[in-house]
């Protein structure tokens, strides 16, 4: 058995790269586990292809603490219990709406833009996850400024310029971040509720000559499918008496008043149109009521 020996650096880059990467002939292959950075051998099997190994190089990187000696080594007590699993599965969990989203964590999230605490939910009727981004203290506030975000794949985290959601998420954040409080609830909601491969078509429907809201009745989707019945729930978990909303849909006031959240008022978010969005904005400005 013969080990090859990397410099940390090298193997920490590669890590992720080729995490348990298998050589296609099996004299030559080389294991690479995620203990790799932390100071582990890269092994490799001498010509029989034997079985992959792996050894520690430092003292510690070998030791597994036991469950007692880690919870002594907090330095603080969680507002969970390690062994506490949310329910996974759609409708398994509840049938009652009000107990169907839960607060699962939460942890300080430093960011571009600003200082927030990161809070996460779990909403079991319809297993998906959402997160919170929260800035100074909001509990019990009234007049929060609040942007209730609708999960944009293309936009947030492609940089499609097809819209303008990652500039209304970035300006919101930085907005919020810049205020004594304030939340970002960011909601997995894809493509108005339809889905991102659904959005993926009614991107094609447009091609072919549909505007945003033909393309989705198309499909056979409503015009609007996002729902704020989730979004009133974590405004609750997170003590929000009333909000003020970042928004430019006069829409999305009236469905979370409808769904009982007391709403202050609206703060417009202007971002000026490019080329690629003009027919996209224009469309929700003259067919859904978008006041921009
Ligand atoms: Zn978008």
């Amino acid at each position: 058995m013969s080990f090859r020996f990397l410099p940390q650096g090298t193997v920490a880059l590669l890590n992720v790269a080729i995490d348990d990467y298998t050589c296609a002939d099996p004299k030559r292959q080389v294991g690479l586990s995620a203990g790799a950075a932390l100071g582990y051998h890269l092994s490799m099997s001498d010509e029989t292809g034997g079985e992959l190994t792996r050894e520690c190089l430092t003292e510690d990187c070998g030791k597994t603490l036991g469950l007692e000696a880690l919870a002594a080594k907090l330095k603080g007590k969680p507002d969970f219990e390690p062994s506490e699993h949310y329910c996974k599965g759609a409708g398994k969990y509840c049938s009652d709406d009000d107990f169907c989203v839960q607060l699962v964590a939460h942890a300080h999230l430093p960011s571009r833009f600003g200082d927030f605490e990161l809070y996460g939910f779990y909403d079991a009727r319809e297993d998906k996850e959402h997160t919170a981004m929260v800035h100074g203290d909001v509990r019990g506030g009234r007049g929060v400024p609040v942007r209730l975000h609708s999960e944009c794949h293309t936009g947030d985290v492609l940089g499609s310029l097809r819209c303008d959601c990652r500039d209304q998420l970035e300006a919101a954040l930085r907005y919020t971040g810049a205020q004594e409080r304030g939340a970002v609830i960011y909601l997995r909601q894809e493509g108005r509720g339809i889905g991102l491969l659904n959005k993926i078509k009614a991107y094609r429907l447009q091609e072919l000559g549909l505007d945003t809201v033909e393309a989705n009745v198309y499909l056979g989707f409503p015009g609007e499918a996002r729902d704020y019945k989730v979004a009133a729930k974590i405004l609750g978990l997170l003590g929000i008496e009333s909000v003020r909303l970042l928004t430019n849909n006069p829409d999305k006031l009236e469905k979370l008043l409808a769904e009982g959240m007391e709403v202050e008022g609206r703060i417009p978010i202007v971002i000026p149109p490019i080329p690629e969005n003009e027919g996209y904005l224009a469309t929700k400005r003259d067919r859904m009521g978008h006041l921009i």
